[in-house]
């Protein structure tokens, strides 16, 4: 029996967790689950899985929650709230591993602490690869624990690495990784078109079905640039040795393509749950719900090169890397900021990476060699992208 906290549970990977869970129930125990603002699904899922603890992130919600669990069948649940909770949870002793799946740089800290107290950690909160790759990996690595990743890529290319292979280790023999692009619901509108994009349109991904957040990213493919600078983390590979290759079906997740002219890849239904299965059975396999995939129905896999001029994230996030530093981060704060701004209608689409570039721009880039400076470095950018926001 695995120990479980799920930071996240309420959102879109929370959700696939838990039924990944379901599905083999004699395998996990949940002892921990987290969640913003969603008290509702917070409690159904406090009642069907009966956790030691759950967390919310407001104090404020604390006793409202403690009252609906009182009321319910899981009045067992012990309730926390705030940041320093959710540190405190993916420390305890009596979990081994750690579900990563808070949204953005809010999960920073809690992925850190789990990293420190050598968690298993299955990683789906790229933003903290991001903003603090080097110090997370060396978290992972110092204190002997173990770093599996959920992103769909990431997971695929590490499913393609030898045996024994351990996240952060660069592999002889490797010439480069690929990571697949859906393209997101644009790739085929002509560049006009982008001008007056709607938050429904930006969040109607064609393959996958995700958080708000990521929708957008996938939309404008920095959640591809993101992707670029967490492989490089994760695989010790250099920008350059990354290529990101749009195949609009999203059937290959991932290629790692070896010197010898081997190349290895993934390929599933798009579903997070196999990614999730498989990092949380690693190193064996159980099931995850999702279908066989059928290969006469999906005859048809397609590859393009992705669009530069199109989509200007994936070139800032190329650019970021190359700097690296406190770069990722503050190209993560002000996307972050460009993102909520547009899906609260106050930035359109196509000025998010004008956004970011701008704040890139007047950004001052540090080394990221401690927890502060990525912190500050963080919060600096959104100072100056919120200033942005405003006067755009
Ligand atoms: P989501 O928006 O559906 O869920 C986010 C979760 O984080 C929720 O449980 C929410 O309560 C919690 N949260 C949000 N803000 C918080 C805060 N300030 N403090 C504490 N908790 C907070 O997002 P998602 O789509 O599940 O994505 C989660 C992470 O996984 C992201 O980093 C995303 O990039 C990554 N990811 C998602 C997918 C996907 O298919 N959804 C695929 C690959 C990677
Ligand atoms: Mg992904």
């Amino acid at each position: 029996m695995k120990n479980v906290c799920l930071l996240g549970s309420t959102g879109s990977i929370g959700l696939s967790t838990l039924d990944v869970i379901k599905l083999n129930p004699d395998e996990y125990s949940v002892v921990a689950l987290t969640a913003n603002k969603n008290l509702k699904r917070l409690l159904a899922q406090c009642v069907e899985f009966r956790p030691r603890y759950a967390v919310v992130s407001k104090h404020d919600d604390a006793d409202t929650f403690r009252q609906m669990l009182e009321s319910s069948d899981a009045a067992d649940t012990l309730v926390l709230s705030g940041a320093e909770s959710l540190e405190f949870v993916a420390q305890l002793p009596e979990v081994s591993i750690v579900v990563a799946a808070i949204v953005g740089a809010a999960g920073l800290l809690a992925t850190l602490a789990a990293a420190n107290a050598s968690k298993t950690l299955l990683l789906a909160n790229k933003e903290s690869l991001v903003i603090s790759g080097d110090l997370l990996m060396t978290a992972v690595k110092d204190n002997g624990g173990l770093l599996l990743p959920v992103d769909s890529e990431h997971n695929a290319l590490f499913q393609c690495m030898p045996d024994g292979y351990k996240a952060g280790q660069r592999i002889d023999g490797v010439r480069k990784l690929i990571l697949t692009a859906s393209g997101g619901p644009f790739l085929n509108a002509m560049p006009g078109e982008l001008e007056n994009v709607t938050v429904e349109q930006a969040c109607a991904h064609p393959n996958w079905s995700m958080g708000k957040k990521i929708s957008v990213d996938s939309a404008t493919m920095m959640n591809k640039g993101l992707e670029v600078i967490e492989a490089s983390y994760l695989f010790d590979m250099p920008a350059e040795l990354i290529q990101v290759l749009v195949h609009p079906q999203s059937i290959i997740h991932s290629m790692v393509d070896y010197v010898d002219g081997s190349v290895l890849a993934q390929l599933g239904n798009p579903d997070m749950k196999t990614p999730i299965a498989h990092a949380l059975a690693w190193p064996k396999r159980h099931r995850s719900g999702v279908a066989a995939l059928d290969f006469i129905t999906n005859n048809q896999l397609s590859f393009e090169a992705p669009s530069y001029d199109k989509f200007p994230c994936l070139r800032l996030a190329y650019e970021a890397l190359d700097i690296k530093g406190t770069a990722p981060a503050i190209l993560n704060a002000a996307n972050e900021i460009a993102v909520d701004a547009f899906l609260s209608k106050r930035l359109r689409f196509m000025e998010i990476p004008k956004l970011i570039e701008k704040v890139m721009v007047n950004s001052t880039i540090d080394s990221a060699d401690s927890i502060e400076s990525v912190i500050t470095a963080d919060a600096e950018a959104r100072i100056i992208a919120k200033q942005y926001v405003e006067n755009f």
